[in-house]
């Protein structure tokens, strides 16, 4: 099998990954509720194994000084462990040297807005809107639950039908630039294909 097709660590193949997926025994588990309706998606518990591990107020604080046990709680899903250590594709990692942090941030801000703006159910694309690969802030959105409002929801609180304010896109955008920086922080701040304008601060809606 080809380093494509597989994870960094020799997990199992892409193709049998999903939202749902859980491998209890090797302590990755899934906090996705089936089905919830009226709901939130998130499950407190592992829906495999019962397994309770999350601390979900303090996630739920959204506090940066506190990211490092918000990034270990998200290890414990199977797909966020996946994103977190899957190698990244050539064309992503080009696209990002070429960019810097810089240029991600600011393709991460419209990224996060086009497809997270909409309440779920006036998305009928939610849950599916990131692709699995081709760009490092697409790894970065799976990898901290900003892909879609459902992941949001599960992991971040965020009512998946409300609309967000610009603190909460703000916070879900220093977490993806947070694990650009972690897993590639030899990125230059500035790279040759970014555009002359400076990324704004704040999201603005
Ligand atoms: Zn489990
Ligand atoms: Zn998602």
């Amino acid at each position: 099998m080809n380093k494509d097709t597989m994870n960094g660590d020799n997990e199992k193949p892409l193709a049998k990954i999903t939202c749902s997926s859980y491998d209890c025994e090797r302590d990755l588990h899934c906090f996705r509720r089936r089905r919830p309706r009226k709901q939130s998606y998130r499950s407190e518990i592992c829906v495999a194994c019962g397994a309770q591990m999350v601390e979900w107020q303090r996630l739920d604080n959204h506090d940066l000084i506190d990211v490092e046990n918000t990034f270990k709680s998200l290890e414990r899903e199977l797909i966020r462990h996946h994103f977190w250590h899957k190698t990244f594709d050539e064309k992503a990692l080009k696209h990002a040297k070429g960019q810097g942090f810089v240029g991600l941030r600011q393709r991460a801000e419209n990224r996060l807005r086009s497809c997270l703006r909409k309440p779920s159910s006036e998305n009928s694309w939610d849950g599916r809107q990131t692709p699995l690969e081709g760009n490092v802030i697409y790894y970065a959105q799976h990898a901290t639950a900003t892909c879609c409002r459902k992941c949001a929801e599960i992991w971040h609180g965020f009512d998946r039908e409300k609309q967000l304010t610009g603190d909460e896109f703000e916070y879900m955008l220093e977490l993806v630039m947070r694990y650009i920086y972690k897993r590639l922080p030899d990125l230059p701040p500035v790279g040759p294909k970014a555009r002359p304008q400076i990324a704004r601060n704040r999201i603005l809606e």
